[in-house]
């Protein structure tokens, strides 16, 4: 974790100075009772990446001053369920910064129900910078930046399919541990690059590009359950998943599907096949990373060290 916060630092540090003193470094080694079984005396917030920028995912861990049976936050007019993980004592939560969020200093609203059923509250302040983001032209088939009319229709289904799609997720937790690459290739472009197509049409990407080859298998990032596996029009044959938390991840432009919708995955295994299908230049693989309708930097995501 990146950064970490203890406001009586200063007081604990003094505290184990004074055992020193006492009873030297030996009465240390010796096993001493830790507060491990405890609670923390004050909210201890540790998040990832340590620098926040605009459309950087964010893994934020909690250990509040008191046992509890929920946890919830707010986050950029989100809401993010945080949930419990035994072994570290504290509470996982996924969140992100949209990429059209503006520099600038975000509060984050922790709100925990103790087990006797009383409300216990925290807020911290974070600091968010400006990603540095770069710019490319790009030419794709004419189909794809002046759609005809039937064309458009498919197009206007599709959103109706996504739409219904991404209402479906659970705020469950499904992930688990660090998020794997979907393959292991070069990465041909980044996330968050503007993009000129044909000259004309203007997009942020928003997602991360993969050098692959058609037929390279392509595995799932993390655990979760296949929200959907069809053909689209724009992203090809498209696999999305649902990794609990308001967090999915979408694999484009495939040659071959190897799961149905319905289907729970674990990290790594094999949902489809690499291709070129839809709007691509070429075969690659396109990942993108989905949050509570915001889309993230895969980069970022794929580099939190997850305990
Ligand atoms: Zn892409």
């Amino acid at each position: 974790m990146a950064h970490f916060e203890r406001k009586n630092r200063r007081p604990l540090a003094l505290l184990l100075l004074t055992i020193v003193m006492l009873f030297g470094f030996q009465g240390l080694a010796a096993p001493v009772p830790t507060s491990s079984t405890k609670a923390p005396k004050s909210w201890r917030i540790q998040w990832q990446p340590e620098r926040l920028v605009n459309g950087s995912p964010l893994l934020f861990e909690v250990a509040p001053p008191a046992k509890l049976t929920a946890l919830s936050a707010k986050w950029l007019e989100h809401q993010i369920s945080l949930s419990y993980d035994a072994t570290r004592k504290s509470w996982f939560g996924i969140a992100g910064v949209s990429l059209e969020t503006r520099p600038g200093n975000y509060v984050l609203e922790l709100k925990g129900t103790t087990a006797r059923g009383s409300e216990i509250s925290f807020t911290r302040k974070f600091s968010v910078g400006a990603g540095k983001y770069p710019s490319v032209a790009v030419t794709v088939a004419k189909k794809f930046t002046e759609p005809s009319q039937e064309q458009l229709e498919r197009i206007k289904q599709d959103k109706t399919v996504k739409q219904d799609v991404f209402s479906h997720t659970t705020t469950e937790r499904e992930w688990a541990g660090k998020f794997r690459p979907p393959v292991d290739a070069r990465i041909s472009d980044v996330f968050g690059t503007r993009r000129t197509f044909n000259g004309k049409v203007q997009s942020m990407h928003q997602g991360l590009d993969y050098a692959v080859p058609q037929g390279t298998a392509v595995s799932a990032v993390n655990a979760g359950t296949v929200l959907l596996a069809s053909p689209l029009y724009f992203e090809g044959n498209c696999v999305v998943l649902d990794h609990g938390q308001g967090l999915l991840t979408l694999y484009l432009h495939l040659s071959g599907l190897k799961v149905k919708a319905g289907q729970r995955v674990e990290a790594g295994e094999e949902i489809g096949v690499s291709g070129g299908t839809g709007r691509a230049t070429g075969p690659h693989l396109h990942l993108a990373v989905r949050w509570q309708g915001v889309y993230l930097n895969p980069a970022t995501l794929l580099s939190l060290k997850v305990p």
